[in-house]
C-alpha cells in the first residue's frame, strides 16, 4: 500500500480516476522511476480528529469510523473499531437472548466513548509530533525534491547548520515514542464505569507515563493481563483459557468454594460461569509463578473475566464466594430475583 500525502491548501488534489498521476505520484515519493506499479484501488481521505459524544440511542448503536476519526499515527482507528464491536457483542447477543437486562447496552457507550476520545486525541498528538521530522530536516512548503534530497545528503557535514539539524532531529525522532510505543493506549485501558464490579481497592497507580507504559492489573475494568500457563503438556496463555463467548472465574488452590458460587449464579442468572482452576489439582498450571505474581488476589481468590476478556470483579479471597450470584445479575444488569418469581432462563454456557 502507498500513502502519498497531499496538500489541499496548496493546490495539490487527487483525482481517484486518473492511475497515471497517482502512478506519477507514487514514483516521485519513492525516487525510482522504473519500479513497476500496479493499481488495484484508489482511495482518497482527509486526516480527521473527531469523537462523537454518543455512541447509542435507542436501538441505534456505532462502531468504529462512524464514531471516532482520527489520523493513521499509532495504527489505532481499526483497532478501536474492533474494540467497540467486541464489547458491544456480547452484550447484544445476551440482552436479545434474555440473559441480560436492556441496561447491559447503555455500558457500551459509557465503556468505550471515553477510549475513543482517548484514541482520537493520541492519534492527532502523534501526527503532530510526526510533522517535526520534516521541519527538523529543514524540509518547508513550495520546495523542490532536489532540494530537500540536498538537505538529507549535507545533514551529516560538518557544519553547525548540520549539527543543529542534526540535534533537531534528535529530539523529534524522541518525540515519536508516543506514536511508535504507546502499550498504555494500546492495552491499559480501563472501564471505570460500566459492567463491572468495584471491589472497593483503589485504582492502581501508574508510576510511568500511562500513555506509553502498560501496567497490568486484574483491577474491574481493566483487560486481563496476559500470564504464560500449561494446560497439560501444551503452553496457553491466561487470554486463551477465558473469553471464546464465557464469562470466566480464575481461581487457585482452596479455591473450591467458587464451584458452588458459580452454580448459584447460574441458578439466579440462567448464564454459566465457566470456573478454571490454576495452580489446582488437574487445573491449568503456573509453572513459572507468572499468574502468581499477576493476579492481585490470594490464591483462594477469583478473577471474574468477561467474553471480552476484561475483568467484571475480583475477589482477595474465597471468603466473598456468597457475593458471585449478585456480581453476576449486576453486571448483566438483570432485575433483583425474588424467591419464587419468574424463574430465569435454563442456565446454559455461552457457546
Ligand atoms: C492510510 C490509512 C492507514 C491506516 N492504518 C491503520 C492501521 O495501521 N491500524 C489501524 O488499526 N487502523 C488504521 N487505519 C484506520 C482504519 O482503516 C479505519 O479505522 C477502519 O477502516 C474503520 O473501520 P470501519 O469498519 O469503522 O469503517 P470503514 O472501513 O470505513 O468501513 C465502512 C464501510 O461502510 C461502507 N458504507 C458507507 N456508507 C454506506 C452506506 N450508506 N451503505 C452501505 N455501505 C456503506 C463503506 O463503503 C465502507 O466499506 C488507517 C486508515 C488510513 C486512511
Amino acid at each position: 500500500m502507498a500513502a502519498p500525502h497531499l496538500s489541499p491548501a496548496h493546490g495539490e488534489e487527487v483525482d481517484e480516476n486518473d492511475h497515471e498521476a497517482v502512478r506519477a505520484g507514487i514514483r516521485e515519493s519513492i525516487g525510482d522511476p522504473s519500479v513497476d506499479i500496479t493499481i488495484k484501488n484508489v482511495s482518497a481521505w482527509e486526516v480527521n480528529s473527531a469523537v462523537a459524544p454518543r455512541y447509542a440511542h435507542g436501538r441505534v448503536f456505532c462502531v468504529g469510523d462512524a464514531v471516532h476519526q482520527n489520523p493513521p499515527t499509532n495504527g489505532l482507528g481499526l483497532n478501536a473499531a474492533i474494540a467497540d464491536s467486541f464489547n458491544l457483542c456480547w452484550k447484544l447477543r445476551l440482552v436479545l437472548d434474555g440473559l441480560a437486562g436492556p441496561g447491559l447496552l447503555d455500558t457500551y457507550e459509557a465503556e468505550r466513548q471515553p477510549v475513543g476520545r482517548q484514541t482520537v486525541d493520541r492519534a492527532f498528538r502523534s501526527m503532530l509530533d510526526l510533522m517535526g521530522i520534516p521541519q527538523a530536516l529543514g524540509f518547508a512548503d513550495g520546495q523542490s525534491a532536489e532540494e530537500q534530497w540536498h538537505l538529507l545528503e549535507t545533514l551529516h557535514d560538518e557544519t553547525p547548520e548540520a549539527e543543529k539539524r542534526r540535534a533537531a532531529l534528535a529530539a523529534a525522532t524522541a518525540a515519536i515514542h508516543g506514536q511508535a510505543n504507546a502499550h498504555g493506549v494500546e492495552l491499559g485501558y480501563r472501564y471505570r464505569t460500566g459492567a463491572t464490579v468495584p471491589d472497593h481497592t483503589p485504582e492502581p497507580v501508574q508510576d510511568r507515563d500511562p500513555e506509553l507504559y502498560y501496567r497490568a492489573t486484574t483491577w474491574p475494568g481493566a483487560r486481563l493481563p496476559h500470564a504464560w500457563l500449561e494446560n497439560g503438556r501444551r503452553r496457553c496463555s491466561t487470554l486463551d483459557v477465558t473469553g471464546q463467548g464465557r464469562f470466566v472465574l480464575l481461581t487457585g488452590p482452596g479455591g473450591e468454594r467458587w464451584h458452588e458460587a458459580a452454580r448459584e449464579a447460574a441458578l439466579l442468572t440462567g448464564l454459566h460461569v465457566t470456573v478454571r482452576g490454576i495452580g489446582t489439582r488437574g487445573g491449568l498450571r503456573d509453572p513459572y509463578g507468572t499468574w502468581a505474581a499477576l493476579r492481585e488476589v490470594e490464591a483462594s481468590g477469583a478473577v471474574l473475566v468477561r467474553p471480552d476478556g476484561h475483568v467484571a470483579w475480583r475477589a482477595a479471597d474465597s471468603g466473598h464466594a456468597g457475593e458471585l450470584p449478585q456480581v453476576m445479575a449486576t453486571v448483566l444488569a438483570t432485575p433483583p430475583h425474588h424467591p419464587g418469581g419468574e424463574p430465569p432462563p435454563t442456565a446454559r454456557p455461552a457457546p
